[in-house]
């Protein structure tokens, strides 16, 4: 059994297995969970009981997850006198799945993002997102019902690498100088330069996941969402690539949307998936305008950001929005929301975000009978209007509950 510095294990349970992208789940396997600061702890308790009643009633006394609270943020300081501790990670990566509410991330003194340094370390290089609407949440759009899509975001390169120089730094000189010199480009001397990779290795991984999905999903599309018109050799050759890695490892059930045409008459044969693009600003007006034409997304960091707040705020379900940081190991899944301290220890707030990534979760270890009542619970309580301040104050005729009378709500309408 694997050793922690301040940790003990559960006694009970065992641990999920991967191997090449196999996974083996036992009857009781044992999830690390990540509380999260502020209104984590309002969340995280209601989603835990919702998930154990699900798993109950789906399954009786055979399954049952064992929880393993693991700490970071603000109990992670009070234990270890440090935010993210070593234990933490160790858990996450020897137990494969886990949990997390949100934290905060410390002011000052050039803290990262501890959501940032999770990721990071654990190299979850692909943010999954899936977007679809609840009937009965109030949503900007006529027609919200038509979004269903799931976006997977890369989340290692571009931009976000963090490979930049500040203004007028020793630094940003040398590299503005270099630049001049060696590659003959010139940039103004008062510029702040950022570096903006992306390499074929990261884009085949990130979008074999997102093909696998859609074919283990029974999606019918994957869109590439670039803006290679522009940046060639970045956005352009993540497009490319994606291509590539669907003919050489799923030439069997992908077709490409020009194929769709030229060779099947725009008539899709069964069991193959369409794989096509879209530049990142038209995507943007037609996640809008033609919504149920999109289903796998995948994109380079930066886009995949805007745009899995966009299609969120499209169905009025950012407050919900629920989301998972994967590598093909380990899988942590996580409330998209901050820990709004205001809320906290209130019973108050949305327990959507979390529930919904937990039911990610349910699905991600093939637990989809408990999934499904979890989703068919939540559809209910909604329809039914009995739902947090957030919501009820965008509804008419809605009941204001509290995050636990929710989640009671749910279990009831299972
Ligand atoms: P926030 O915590 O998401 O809260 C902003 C507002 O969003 C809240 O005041 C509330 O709006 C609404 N909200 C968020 N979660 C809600 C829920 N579950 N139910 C109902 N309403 C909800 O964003 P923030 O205030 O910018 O950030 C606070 C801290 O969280 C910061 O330390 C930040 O770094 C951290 N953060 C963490 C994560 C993460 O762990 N993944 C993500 C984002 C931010 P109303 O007041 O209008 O009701």
């Amino acid at each position: 059994m694997i050793e922690f510095e301040q940790l003990t294990a559960p006694t009970e349970g065992e641990r999920i297995h991967t191997s090449n992208g196999q996974m083996a789940v036992p009857n009781k396997p044992i999830i690390p969970v990540i509380e999260g600061d502020g209104i984590g702890r309002d969340i995280m308790k209601t989603a835990r009981r919702v998930v154990d009643a699900a798993v109950q009633t789906a399954y009786g006394d055979k399954n049952q997850i064992i929880w393993f609270d693991v700490y970071a943020g603000e109990n992670a300081m009070e234990k270890y006198n440090e935010w993210l501790p070593q234990d933490t990670f160790k858990a996450i990566e020897y137990f494969r799945v886990a949990l997390k509410g949100p934290l905060t991330t410390p002011v000052g003194g050039g803290h990262r993002s501890l959501n940032v340094s999770l990721r990071q370390v654990l190299e979850l290089y692909a943010c999954v997102r899936p977007v679809r609407y609840f009937q009965g949440v109030p949503a900007p759009v006529t027609h919200p019902e038509k979004m269903d899509v799931v976006i997977f975001r890369e989340n290692t390169e571009d931009v976000y690498a963090g490979i930049e120089w500040e203004q007028g730094t020793p630094e940003v000189k040398k590299v503005i100088e270099l630049l001049r010199t060696e590659m003959g480009v010139e940039i103004r001397e008062d510029s702040g330069v950022g570096v903006k990779p992306i390499s074929i290795f990261g884009t085949k991984r990130l979008t074999r996941m997102a093909i696998q999905y859609a074919i283990d999903h029974g999606r019918r599309s994957v869109t590439f969402v670039h803006k290679g018109n522009i940046m060639k050799y970045t956005e352009g050759a993540f497009c490319a690539w994606g291509y590539e890695l669907a003919k050489e490892e799923f030439a069997d059930t992908t077709i490409t949307e020009a194929e769709l045409y030229s060779d099947y008459d725009g008539n899709l044969p069964e069991g193959k998936i369409i794989v096509n693009d879209r530049i990142a600003d038209s995507m943007l007006q037609q996640i809008l305008t033609r919504t149920d034409e999109y289903d796998v997304i995948a994109t380079p960091n930066l886009n995949g950001d805007y745009l899995s707040d966009a299609a969120a705020a499209q169905v009025g379900g950012i407050g919900m929005a629920p989301g998972g940081n994967l590598n093909d190991e380990v899988a942590l899944f996580e409330a998209t929301h901050g820990t709004a301290p205001k809320y906290a220890d209130q019973d108050v707030v949305n327990p959507g975000s979390i529930i919904l990534s937990a039911v990610m979760m349910l699905e991600h270890i093939g637990w989809q009978e408990a999934a499904d009542l979890i989703i068919g619970g939540l559809e209910k309580t909604i329809l039914q209007k009995r739902v947090t301040y957030d919501l009820e104050r965008l509804m008419e005729g809605a009941t204001k509950v509290r995050t636990s009378e929710f989640g009671t709500a749910i279990i009831e309408n299972f």
